[in-house]
């Protein structure tokens, strides 16, 4: 069975694309006999009906943001790609937890958010696009824009294929709520749902409502204290982005030069 991103790289390789503005979710879906509509389902972001060769796809019309809108029809072609071999009939109803948390633990919508990813930001064009460029959010954004993906979209692929050692964080009133690292990444473990640690300017967003968007430089223990790879001596370099309407924080911790 190939994995949702070979699936992705099937659909990239026949259609023959080669950037990202000629990607464009309905006119795949057009030929992919699936139908795309704005509806309006008072909670979920996208959902999708499916037999073996015919697919209906709702989006959600109060989407406003592009990226968002974009990744959500990915995602909802990602189930049919994925589902509609086994020719049986099936329906997904995606909420945003599904579809923006990336780490689901829910398989389906997890392999949907990998073919989406995949087909928006293929990862030989990611890495080409990164390749000697200075982590930073400020790269981050440069991607979200070049590949017309949100930003959390665009840093969690950043935080999983780079070659840079980078963590992703998100936190959610002040607790962690997800957290992703490369494999040059040196420490590994943060728990879902503990509580932010003061030593980290994250903390001072939630707690003084501080935003510095710049990087700074944190003792790596004050993300990674259980981690017993993490030497008091050691530091990251953390950046933030506060989306205050969501209560939110996206971090993303790299390795400083500095021991
Ligand atoms: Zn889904």
């Amino acid at each position: 069975m190939p994995t949702p991103t070979e699936r992705a790289q099937e659909i990239l390789n026949s259609y023959g694309f080669e950037k990202p503005s000629q990607i464009v979710i309905e006119e795949i879906a057009n030929y992919e006999t699936v139908i795309i509509e704005e509806a309006d389902l008072n909670g979920p972001l996208g959902q999708i009906y499916l037999t073996g060769d015919f697919a209906l796809i709702k989006i959600e019309k109060s989407i406003r943001e592009a990226g968002q809108r974009r990744f959500t029809e990915a995602h909802e072609l990602g189930h049919y790609v994925i589902e509609s071999v086994n020719g049986k009939f099936l329906s997904f109803l995606c909420t945003a937890e599904d579809i923006n948390s990336f780490l689901s633990n829910k398989k389906k919508e997890s392999d949907a958010n990998e073919f989406a990813s995949e087909l928006l930001m293929p990862r030989e064009w990611y890495l080409k696009f990164i390749n000697r460029k200075e982590v930073s959010f400020d790269l981050i954004k440069e991607c979200s824009s070049h590949f017309e993906i949100s930003l959390t979209a665009a840093a969690f692929k950043y935080a999983t294929i780079g070659i840079i050692p980078t963590a992703l964080i998100m936190s959610e009133k002040g607790k962690v709520k997800w957290s992703v690292s490369n494999n040059y990444f040196p420490f590994k473990y943060i728990e879902k749902g503990v509580s932010i640690n003061k030593n980290t300017p994250v903390y001072s967003i939630f707690q003084k409502e501080e935003y510095n968007p710049e990087k700074t430089l944190v003792p790596a223990s004050a993300w990674f204290s259980d981690d017993y790879n993490c030497k008091r001596t050691t530091y990251l370099y953390e950046q933030n982005v506060y989306m205050k309407n969501y209560n939110s924080v996206l971090t993303l911790l790299w390795k400083s030069e500095f021991e």
